[in-house]
């Protein structure tokens, strides 16, 4: 059976342009970027030219990039890095109630070291009041750490708005931008981003490679110690060929933005059309139109989402429930609790995300499937 993958937010392909680019450095550039002769210094120059398309790509400079295995690694080295290194000045920082478990964890962490963390509120569209980030700030903030876009229901944040509060009050400005980085333009010198994590594996280049933005002069401590690796804020040998991968698969996405942009807008608005056309009971989450291009998280009143995966995945289709799954009952996600949705609803959520491959033939082929599936679950 022909599978048919909507679930892009989980992770993408990788695609063939970065695949041939990386196979050498599996191959025969196989030296150490840190030796010194020829062929450890071919390694070097890889690793440099793809953090120059990394910086180039949201308007850093190339020594604002620091390569890490994963987006959560990223998180971690921000919140733990910033936190650490401006001590001084405070121990508080504010992020919102719907981030990813790479800032949510890493929070809980910090909260166990002794400092202090405010969860702001969303509404249920999923954005945050700029007034309640006004009024939590404390002359001990150090950070304000808020994800660029939810990777549940996609709402875009006011990016450039908080980038601004963060700067008028001295407070250190990082975004989560791993959902973000390729479906949305981002120029971090514009936005007042000081620190910006991404990964890999969203943006068709391959698992296990990550990468943090931190601007020039913000200070910040290495969490993981060992060689001087990465302007030794990071230690480890480079894992060279994901990080050629990372900077091709950044350079195409954005070259192509603006083709890439449209056609995930128009399949997820047919998409969106044609659930709303079919069913009754059912909502979008998230916001209408600051949305990431490729998200379509819908609730269909009543169903079970576990069931309906399961039956999609018969189907051949790959999507995701907004629900995890715990001895066997489905709990709402923190996401879902944050904006309010009933429960008869955030039990039946469902996400599409789409990608690069996808068709309108493929959405024709999902609401077909989703149509089958609900009428035997209802
Ligand atoms: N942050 C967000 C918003 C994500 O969606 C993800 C992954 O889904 C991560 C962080 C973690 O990234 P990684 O899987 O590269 O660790």
């Amino acid at each position: 059976m022909k599978i048919r993958y909507f679930d892009h937010a989980a992770t993408t392909p990788v695609r063939d342009e970065v695949i041939k680019e990386i196979i050498p450095y599996l191959g025969v550039e196989y030296g150490n970027p840190s030796s010194i002769y020829t062929l450890g210094r071919h390694n070097k120059k890889a690793v440099e030219e793809s953090r120059k398309k990394v910086a180039k790509a949201i308007n850093a400079n190339a020594n604002e990039i620091y390569f890490t295995s994963c987006g959560s690694e990223s998180d971690n080295l921000a919140l733990k890095g910033i936190m650490l290194a401006n001590k001084e000045k405070g121990k508080h920082l504010i992020t919102t109630k719907i981030e990813h478990p790479a800032i949510l964890n890493t929070c809980k962490w910090l909260e166990k070291n002794g400092y202090d963390v405010t969860y702001l509120n969303v509404d249920k569209t999923g954005k945050i009041s700029l007034s309640e980030l006004k009024n939590s700030i404390r002359l001990d903030t150090v950070l304000i750490s808020i994800m660029f876009a939810n990777n549940e229901i996609g709402t875009i944040q006011p990016i450039k708005e908080i980038g601004k509060i963060a700067k008028a009050n001295g407070i250190i400005f990082h975004t989560d931008a791993v959902q973000a980085i390729g479906n949305v333009k981002i120029d971090v010198q514009d936005l007042n981003i000081d620190a910006l994590s991404m990964s890999g594996h969203k943006i068709y280049a391959p698992k296990g490679i990550g990468a943090l933005y931190v601007k020039n002069g913000i200070k910040f401590e290495k969490i993981q110690h060992g060689g001087h690796q990465e302007n030794n804020k990071r230690a480890g040998t480079e894992n060279v060929a994901s990080i050629v991968g990372l900077g091709r698969s950044i350079e195409l996405i954005y070259s192509e933005f603006e083709e890439y942009n449209t056609k995930l807008i128009n399949l997820r608005e047919y998409y969106i059309s044609q659930i709303e056309k079919n069913f009754k009971n059912v909502i979008l989450n998230g916001d209408r139109i600051d949305r990431l291009p490729g998200n379509a998280n819908v609730s269909f009143k009543g169903i079970d989402a576990g069931e309906l995966l399961l039956k999609l995945d018969s189907y051949g289709i790959c999507a995701s429930a907004g629900s995890a799954c715990t001895s066997g009952s489905l709990e709402p996600s923190h996401v879902l609790l944050a904006i309010g949705l009933k429960e008869e609803y955030a039990q039946g959520s469902l996400r599409v995300s789409f990608g690069k491959d996808n068709t309108k033939e493929d959405v024709e082929y999902l609401i077909n499937c989703i149509k089958k599936s609900v009428m035997l679950l209802s």
